[in-house]
């Protein structure tokens, strides 16, 4: 069954009713630019083909009820706080409050939601559930909700009502993403460019490959790492660490006394020149010669960020042996995915070689397939 039609049948089984309608949002990949989000910097993600549906209707009771494939038993609420819906349905009592809190009126709905988005590995499915959730119900409400604004108010459902100190990539990836393209975006002033991102043409692709790794201790490294960063702005005086840059780095870096501070400070620096080294080449149709800095990356994070596991390092070593541009693990780390940029025809063997690596080191298989750039939410 297409994940549209899994909505439309659970919220008929939910709720015994036709949906108004179908609101889909994606899933995404960071091309490049890894936890550059909360430093003020710069990201490139592009939209997954995987997105989640959410099918939605108005509610005759006044309040908000909402059910997964993967949760059939509805969760109902009325108006909440942060801390009074917790398990998956925060993510959606969160777009509630809010859009509420923004100053809008959101119209109580009945929501069902289906989606192919792996979760939980790295390819933002909770970003992909509140862009669903909170398009649907901007429509539904006819509530005049700029584009922009928009993935400020997901990304305070994450943050403040789920409670996990996410940065605004995954959210602006899923609602301003457009299809063939790569979103640069500006965290500190969310301003974006798309730019051109149609590998076919160029007889390339990207293989995304899911290492399947269990995560671990994701949320508190995750929380580590945001610290170090913004105690190494503070030692420099700067606002935030996008304010160094690299040719004044090696003065930086001699500031900080902490040699983990360090290599931290030093990631975010050269990632953020990193994705405007990436950006000018795909400005100008250079595709291929991304890979160095794609893999450059990597070095980066598994070197200096330390948020690589050996999953992703094996996959990212395959895939270059296999003959890949580039490769480096995307997303927030320990675990999730890889993606290597390859000829379109290397694609397979490339899996295969990845396939091959894991099956020496007993690591379980991994999932892989090729990925190009889809649209951002919208109704269907
Ligand atoms: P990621 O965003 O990398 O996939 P997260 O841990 O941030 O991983 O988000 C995953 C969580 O989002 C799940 O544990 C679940 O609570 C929620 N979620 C995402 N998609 C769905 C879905 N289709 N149905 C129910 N819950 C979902
Ligand atoms: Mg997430």
């Amino acid at each position: 069954m297409s994940i549209p039609s899994a909505a439309t049948a659970a919220f008929l089984e939910a709720y015994a009713t036709e949906p108004a309608g179908l609101w889909a949002a994606p899933g995404r990949v960071n091309l490049i630019g890894e936890h550059t989000d909360y430093n003020d910097g710069f990201v490139l993600p592009f939209a997954l083909p995987q997105r989640t549906v959410a099918a939605a209707g108005p509610a005759p009771d006044g309040r908000w009820s909402v059910c997964s494939t993967l949760a059939p038993d509805p969760v109902s609420f009325g108006v909440t706080t942060p801390g009074d819906v917790t398990g998956w349905g925060a993510y959606v009592a969160g777009v509630v409050w809010a859009l509420k809190d923004a100053g809008f009126e959101v119209p109580p709905a009945r929501i069902a939601i289906a989606s192919d988005v792996p979760l939980g590995s790295g390819l933002s499915s909770s970003a992909a559930l509140e862009s669903a959730v909170l398009t649907a119900l901007v429509d539904l409400g006819g509530l005049d909700v700029a584009l922009e604004r928009r993935p400020a108010i997901a990304q305070r459902a994450e943050n403040v009502y789920v409670g996990a100190p996410t940065g605004i990539l995954d959210q602006s990836a899923s609602i301003r993403c457009q299809e063939g393209r790569a979103l640069f975006l500006d965290c500190r002033t969310y301003q974006v460019e798309q730019i051109p991102f149609d590998l076919t043409a160029e007889g390339l692709a990207i293989l995304v490959i899911n290492s399947n790794a269990p995560h671990r201790h994701v949320d508190g490294e995750y929380g580590e790492r945001r610290k170090s960063c913004e105690a190494a702005a503070a030692t420099l005086g700067v606002a935030a660490l996008r304010d160094v840059s690299t040719d004044s780095l090696p003065q930086a870096l001699e500031r900080l006394d902490d040699d983990v501070m360090r290599r931290r400070a030093r990631h975010i620096v050269t990632e953020n020149q990193r994705v405007l080294d990436t950006v000018s080449l795909l400005r100008s149709g250079r595709v291929r010669e991304i890979g160095p800095l794609l893999t450059a990356s990597h070095a980066s994070m598994r070197d200096d960020f330390e948020i690589t596991v050996d999953q992703v390092d094996v996959a990212v070593e395959a895939s270059l042996a296999a003959g890949a541009y580039g490769a480096r693990m995307t997303g927030g780390g320990f675990g999730g995915c890889v993606l290597a940029l390859v000829d379109a025809e290397r694609a397979d063997a490339t899996a295969a070689a990845v396939d091959a690596a894991y099956r020496k080191r007993d690591f379980t298989a991994p999932t892989s397939w090729v990925a190009t750039a889809g649209p951002g939410a919208a109704r269907l």
